[in-house]
């Protein structure tokens, strides 16, 4: 009985809750077909206009903000301002328009708001989807703290190449764990209500396929079949507008010979029509504009019909749209209807925001100075940080150190350089960033720093101080890789080397017989063989914020045992690159004579996705499939031990591989369809269970339908994509 009275509760909660939600939107629809009625063509067409405030991230951003235009009610977003102050101004000048619509502002927040946290790729190494969640939750909040609505995040574009400087942005190669990822993002940023003041709306980037400039040149025309994109780069895009992805942002690149910006397919039948997404789409900087760029059109006015026509609502910098589109309307080259759908889709989230309530919603000083930089936020990076480190390599026993480690020689830059910590995309403080040399200090150890190398000219420099730094220490820990700005946006590179120069000063310092730890620090999968086969101790340590060094030495110390995994595959040399786990057998399958391989090389990684070690070690046994007991749509479930036999407590992602024997099209050899991050004491065993249903089964035919396959399976589970454990599963 009291069973029966609980869930009749529940019910009737949910009932309440669903009316409230339908109420909600019928008063936004008749809000907003209300405030439509009263609007002009050129309101209407000034709402598709995003201007740029106070700084440029692309080129051409001489239309900054103005007031006055503003006032005209002709802009309907601005971006690039933060901070209550400056962003009142904007909302200010938008209160004396006619109809006073309120803007909305978004910037690329992109990792922590002022407390950096971890390079996007980083946080991906860290396999922690909660952690990743609460992240962006945290981001989202300090910048709604700051006055922002809106974020140009998260980018979910699927990489497998490092040439292509922006992989530091996603979440790797994996189109499974990078949809987990994009939705994980999207729900942290979002929350469960756009009006609450501690969300802002996600923006999906960069739509579609812009992780696979040909040449891994950024910005560089993108090319695949259909059945190449529905299974291998579009699964993250669906995955985020499925989560309820407030706005998309158009790709720079052409898809299919069409630039995404004005891609009908892309924009109108997958997004809006087959996924039924109900946000606004924005340009990428100047990418309606760019269409002239491309050459599809000829002048700004057909720049607008075409990017218009596709499903493109904002235009972000360029201003086809606010020179042209009044006078397209009237010339019936472009209809009402369709800029009217483009006005009311942001007019609804301007609404779902709580804008029109109160314009001035997210503009508390107070909020702001209690919010950004607390000291929770740094409490949240730092566990962060912890988790994206990933152990590449231990071969002796010096960690983690001892607490009693007397003097440490501390040797490369980056230990010491603030800036380079934050990354690309950075709205750190630079000033607030705790570098290694600084935590080290903290720690009461000695540290004995010598610069080592010289960044800008990449070559070993004062090497007689190192060498006095060296003698007089117990370990040396040395931090080589790149700089900030070798990463990011037009940061692409024909050379993903680290400096010979870095890995020589490596070497020499191994010769002194101390025992050596390597630090790498970068922005992507770096080249570096030299280091790889002589260092004893390797960990990547990305760049990871404002606390990047307490992070890295409490890894260091053993306070937390790493438990990172590689979002993206290490190549051991350019030619392999761009280079995946996930490639397809081929007629002639590796290994072989006649097979798909090299003559110069193997076609191994250097480090394989997956990949991570840690201090202790973890044995996997008894894989089986268990088949009674199954849930709705399982079709199996796989079951395996895990024990912890090393020395230390520690985390491990269990990670689930499945490969389809035999299809109607060449499927990959294989790819991932689960994980679980498990905490094993030591000595314990857990056993990890997975569910086989549909979804991990079945792909995406060429006309992107999804379809499932009886026949045989191969399941393959262990810690990383090369290390597996197998067994056959028929579906019958
Ligand atoms: C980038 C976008 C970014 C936009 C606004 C462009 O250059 O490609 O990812 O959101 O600028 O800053």
């Amino acid at each position: 009985m009291k069973k029966m009275i609980f869930l009749c509760c529940i019910l009737y909660s949910n009932l309440i809750v669903a009316q409230n939600i339908k109420s909600k939107e019928r008063e936004k629809e008749r809000f907003v077909s209300g405030l439509m009625k009263k609007m002009t063509l050129e309101e209407k067409v000034g709402q598709l206009w995003q201007v740029a405030g106070g700084f440029a991230t692309g080129p051409n951003g001489s239309n900054i903000g103005s007031l006055k235009v503003i006032a005209q009610g002709r802009i309907g977003s601005v971006l690039n301002v933060s901070g209550v102050k400056n962003i009142r101004k904007y909302q200010e000048a938008a209160m004396q328009s006619r109809l006073k619509i309120p803007l909305v502002f978004g910037m690329d927040v992109i990792h922590g708001f002022r407390t950096g946290f971890p390079i996007p790729l980083g946080e991906a190494a860290s396999f922690d989807l909660d952690l990743i969640q609460k992240g962006a939750h945290w981001t989202g909040t300090a910048a709604a703290a700051a006055g922002l609505n809106w974020t140009f995040a998260p980018m979910v574009d699927i990489s497998w190449d490092a040439r292509w400087g922006r992989v530091l942005e996603g979440a790797g190669e994996d189109p499974f764990y990078g949809s987990q990822v994009a939705v994980a993002r999207v729900r942290g940023l979002q929350g469960d209500n756009l009006s609450n003041t501690n969300t802002i709306m996600a923006c999906v980037k960069h739509f579609a396929g812009y992780g696979a400039p040909i040449a891994g040149k950024d910005y560089n025309s993108v090319d695949m079949s259909m059945g190449h994109f529905a299974n291998f780069y579009m699964p993250p895009y669906k995955a985020a507008a499925e989560a309820g992805a407030a706005t998309f942002m158009s790709a720079f690149n052409d898809f299919n010979n069409i630039p995404s910006t004005a891609n009908p397919f892309l924009l109108r039948n997958l997004l809006k029509e087959k996924w039924h997404f109900k946000g606004f789409v924005v340009s990428d900087w100047g990418s309606v504009g760019e269409l002239m760029n491309h050459r599809v059109a000829a002048d700004k006015k057909e720049a607008a019909i075409k990017a218009i026509s596709a499903g493109l609502d904002m235009e972000m910098v360029s201003n086809c749209y606010f020179e042209n589109l009044v006078d397209l309307v009237k010339e019936k080259k472009v209809s009402i209807e369709v800029v009217d759908d483009a006005v009311q889709r942001i007019l609804y989230k301007k609404f779902e925001l709580g804008l029109f309530e109160d314009p001035f919603r997210y503009c508390d000083e107070n909020r702001e100075k209690e919010t950004v930089e607390s000291a929770s936020s740094r409490d949240i990076a730092r566990s962060i940080s912890e988790r994206s480190i990933v152990l590449l390599k231990k071969s002796d026993n010096i960690l983690p150190f001892q607490k009693d480690l007397k003097s440490i020689a501390l040797i490369g830059p980056l230990a010491k350089s603030k800036k380079d910590m934050c990354g690309a995309w950075s709205t750190a403080n630079v000033n607030n960033v705790i570098t290694l040399h600084e935590a080290m200090k903290n720690r009461g150890v000695q540290v004995n720093y010598a610069e080592g190398y010289d960044l800008g000219n990449n070559k070993i420099v004062n090497y007689d101080s190192t060498l006095l730094a060296v003698e007089k220490s117990d370990v040396v820990v040395v931090a080589i890789g790149e700089r900030a700005s070798e990463s990011g946006e037009m940061r692409s590179k024909t050379d993903i080397s680290i400096a010979a120069q870095q890995q020589e000063l490596v070497s020499r310092l191994i010769k002194t017989g101390k025992p050596v730890v390597v630090l790498l620090m970068c922005g992507r999968p770096v080249i570096f063989n030299e280091v790889r086969d002589q260092a004893p101790n390797i960990l990547l340590t990305w760049w990871l914020g404002s606390e990047a060094g307490p992070a890295i030495c409490n890894v260091l110390w053993g306070d937390y045992n790493p438990s990172g995994k590689l979002p993206m595959t290490f190549p051991r040399n350019m030619g392999q690159v761009p280079i995946n786990y996930q490639y397809k057998s081929t007629g002639r399958p590796y290994p072989g004579d006649w097979a798909a391989k090299y003559i110069d090389s193997p076609v191994e990684p250097a480090y394989p996705f997956g990949y991570g070690q840690s201090y202790t070690s973890f044995k996997y046994s008894n894989l089986k499939l268990i088949s009674d007991n199954l849930g709705k749509g399982v079709h199996a479930k796989v079951s395996v031990d895990v024990t912890n036999i090393g020395q230390y407590d520690g985390e491990e992602v269990v990670q689930l591989y499945i490969r389809d024997e035999a299809a109607s099209v060449t499927r990959p050899v294989k790819e991932l369809k689960g994980f679980q991050k498990i905490n094993l004491k030591k000595g314990m065993t857990q056993t990890v269970i997975f569910d086989i249903r549909d979804e991990e089964l079945g792909f995406y035919d060429n006309n992107i339908n999804f379809i499932v396959e009886k026949g045989d399976f191969t399941i393959m589970v262990g810690g990383d994509s090369e290390n597996l454990d197998k067994m056959l599963f028929s579906l019958k």
